[in-house]
């Protein structure tokens, strides 16, 4: 598995953010250049890792090969003596993991919520500033909106300065109100996509999975409200026991009363956190039970809706649907099982989370080619 954690060694007090830089890798000299104060540059390597220099003083880096982390932004915290990689420089999946409360408890929640919460907006904002160009980062939880104050001023503050960057924000769509036109008015509405959960056409059935009374009543004013914000709306649909059934008359739903969202992520279930605690009654074998899933996505692709499969292995979708299904397990979280040695498929297959059930999972993987 990728480390998104690695262990340092900081001469400082207070943690700081940081990118770091291989400048003999790119053919350049670090005079050559001028650093950016939030830039550290490879002196030496040894078997005592490898040390960087920067204007904020050095840090030494241990157990990983300089060349997998050139152009990552750390956020270093000294007296752990560990670095979390917030910025990734090779890799497409960047998300600033901004709190761990919730109001809600899903019951396959992947990172069940907790109350503690630590600002660390100032430390996500300098990393943003440091991504490379043309990223795309993502925002999760918790629930990134019962900071919404601060999540707005980030995505302004940010999206001001780099005009090349973009945002995906996962929210349970709770929190938005018309006090916030102000505020959405002052982002690049274009630049930003919510992915918000919808999990039936059902109040009750939304209701129980999501562990909130009312949420569903207040989604649909929400969804409503961003609708008239202009805001890109990427509605999410994790597949389970509970609602597969009802996933056809969810489709026209979508078709009918949410037109204006711009794509419809079918998803499938992570065996980490809630979703493990509760996997035996929630996970939905699509392998065996694809009807109600083709059938949604062709009614609401015959409406003009775009659909996506995301989390799904290819070899446990018919061939039709294949090419709806793009790789979107984190490359961090990916694995590959031994059935996937010489498939075809497997450039363009997300595989499997890293700790999907071996024994508990899909019963019908289709055939190799
Ligand atoms: S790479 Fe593995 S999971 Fe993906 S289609 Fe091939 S066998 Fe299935």
């Amino acid at each position: 598995m990728i480390p998104l954690r690695i262990k340092v060694e900081a001469n400082a007090d207070v943690p700081f953010v940081v990118r770091l830089r291989s400048f003999e890798a790119e053919g350049l000299q670090p005079t050559s250049r001028q650093m950016h104060p939030f830039e550290a540059a490879l002196k030496r390597v040894s078997t005592e890792g490898a040390e960087y220099v920067g204007e904020g003083g050095s840090i030494r880096v241990l157990g990983i090969d300089p060349s997998r982390i050139d152009g990552d932004v750390l956020l270093v915290n000294p007296r752990r003596g560990t670095a979390d990689r917030l910025i990734r420089s090779t890799s497409p999946h960047n998300t600033f993991l901004v709190t761990e409360r919730c109001d809600q408890v899903c019951l396959m929640c992947s990172q069940p919520p907790k109350k503690h919460h630590v600002d660390l907006f100032p430390y996500f904002q300098a990393a943003a500033l440091l991504a490379p160009e043309g990223t795309t980062i993502g925002i999760s939880g918790g629930e990134p909106t019962l900071f919404k104050a601060q999540l707005f001023a980030f995505l302004e503050s940010v999206m001001d300065a780099r005009p090349d960057l973009s945002f995906h924000v996962l929210t349970n769509g709770q929190h938005f109100s018309e006090d916030d036109w102000g505020a959405m008015n002052r982002i690049d509405r274009r630049r930003v996509v919510w992915g918000i959960p919808l999990y039936s056409s059902e109040a009750a059935v939304h209701d129980q999975i999501v562990g909130k009374s009312g949420a569903y009543a207040q989604l649909m004013d929400n969804l409503a409200l961003l609708c008239r914000f202009g805001a890109l709306i990427e509605l999410r649909t994790v597949l389970m026991r509970p609602n597969a059934p009802g996933l056809p008359r969810l489709a026209r739903f979508v078709a009918t009363a949410l037109p204006f969202i711009q794509t419809w992520a079918l998803m499938q279930m992570e065996n980490i956190g809630f979703g493990r605690m509760n996997w035996k009654a929630l996970f939905y074998d699509s392998s065996r039970g694809f009807d109600f899933v083709g059938q949604s996505i062709d009614f609401v692709r015959s409406r003009g809706i775009n659909a996506q499969l995301y989390n799904f292995p290819l070899c446990s979708v018919p061939e039709a649907y294949r090419h709806l299904a793009p790789p979107t397990i984190s490359d961090w979280k990916r694995a590959y099982r031994e059935r996937c040695e010489g498939c075809s498929m497997k450039p363009a297959c997300g595989g499997f989370f890293e700790w999907h059930p071996r024994d508990h999972g899909y019963s019908n993987l289709g055939v190799l080619q």
